[in-house]
């Protein structure tokens, strides 16, 4: 990284939501980080510039063939007033896998990583301070050059934008209800899913509201080819707990490499518990379940971290999971994520 990150202060800055009022995703910090590309220049003009709308042609790539790219992570507020990032270089390293997929030039992870630095220090006023809440972070790639032809656009946007979110959870975890869903599918192997491009949460949204008017929260995504092997659960990662042990299935090249998913595999594996990533049938799910074996079913992501399973529908056999209560690993669980995240506990892997 040898470039210079120009600052250009907001002339106005916004007044901060309360930390009831926040929610999720609908307010934005005073500035932005901004990095322009031009096939000629490369990446270029690293810059801190006030938040705003961005102008683009009707003809921009992004609009037409979905050239888009992103990313989530937070930043956390701990007790004594410091922000906490968690795991930064996975989320800019991700991105540039992404990036590889959807034939983006890549990024200096380097230069993203102090741009991003630089960001929050800014603006660390907006990191609310309130249990359980943060400041999302959303960088983010849009192909922008004004062309109506299908092929790789000859220059991109790279942004981070912040946005302060409220807690997810209101006290305690609370266990979510998941269709299986056996007609749509999310991903195929060859194609995008184990990657972070916007077409893939479009393509989900038809059966995320499927689910809904079904009465359920969230889909559980099956293999694109048989319907027969879990892949995601929603936007996260998904694990079971079967006589003892802890089962999720291996990235396959249809599943994303969730950071939340690594971080509790690490955990795990450092209590001494069998942690097996492997094809899981949802077959043999139900059979675990019929035999009283399915002791907790529970979703990995940014957002919940933890989001515990309390029942699953699978062609209406219906799993009620651990009579619908938080399981003991995914509250063992949330509990060490969080506390590393907000620094509550010594970080022995040094993710913050
Ligand atoms: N799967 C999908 C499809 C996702 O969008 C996310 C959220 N990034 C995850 C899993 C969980 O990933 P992470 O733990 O890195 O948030």
């Amino acid at each position: 990284m040898n470039q210079v990150i120009e600052l250009i202060q907001a002339d106005v800055k916004k007044p901060k939501p309360k930390a009831s009022e926040l929610g999720f995703g609908k307010y934005f910090t005073d500035h932005m980080f901004v990095l322009d590309y031009e096939k000629e220049k490369g990446w270029h003009s690293p810059r801190i510039a006030p938040y705003q709308p961005l102008t683009l042609d009707p003809s921009a790539l992004v609009f037409h063939y979905g050239q888009s790219v992103f990313e989530g992570l937070k930043a956390y507020r701990t007790e004594d007033g410091r922000v906490l990032l968690f795991r930064p270089e996975k989320n800019v390293q991700r991105l540039n896998n992404t990036c590889k997929r959807m034939c983006i030039p890549p990024l200096d992870e380097e230069l993203v990583l102090e741009g991003l630095q630089q960001l929050i220090e800014i603006e660390k006023d907006w990191v609310p301070d309130q249990e359980g809440t943060s400041l999302y972070i959303r960088p983010f790639i849009i192909a922008t050059e004004p062309y109506l032809g299908v092929r790789p656009s000859n220059s991109y946007k790279f942004l981070i934008i912040l946005s302060p979110v409220g807690a997810y959870y209101a006290g305690q975890l609370s266990p979510v209800k998941i269709y299986v869903e056996n007609d749509y599918v999310r991903a195929i192997k060859g194609g995008v899913g184990h990657v972070k491009t916007s077409g893939n949460y479009a393509a989900s949204l038809l059966a995320q509201k499927k689910a809904e008017e079904l009465g359920y929260d969230q889909v559980l995504w099956l293999d694109g080819r048989e319907r027969k092997y879990v892949e995601e659960v929603g936007s996260m990662n998904i694990f079971f707990k079967i006589n003892g042990e802890v089962f999720t299935p291996k990235l396959n090249g249809s599943i994303l490499s969730g950071i939340t998913r690594d971080s509790v595999i690490e955990l795990l594996k450092d209590w001494g518990v069998t942690v097996r990533e492997e094809r899981i049938a949802i077959e043999d799910i139900y059979t675990a379940y019929t035999k009283g074996e399915l002791e907790e079913v529970f979703g990995t992501g940014t957002a919940a971290v933890i989001s515990p399973v309390g029942e699953l529908n699978w062609n209406n056999h219906k799993m009620i999971v651990n009579n619908f209560e938080t399981g003991e690993f995914s509250l063992k669980l949330y509990h060490a994520i969080t506390n590393i995240q907000y620094g509550k506990a010594h970080d022995k892997f040094g993710w913050t």
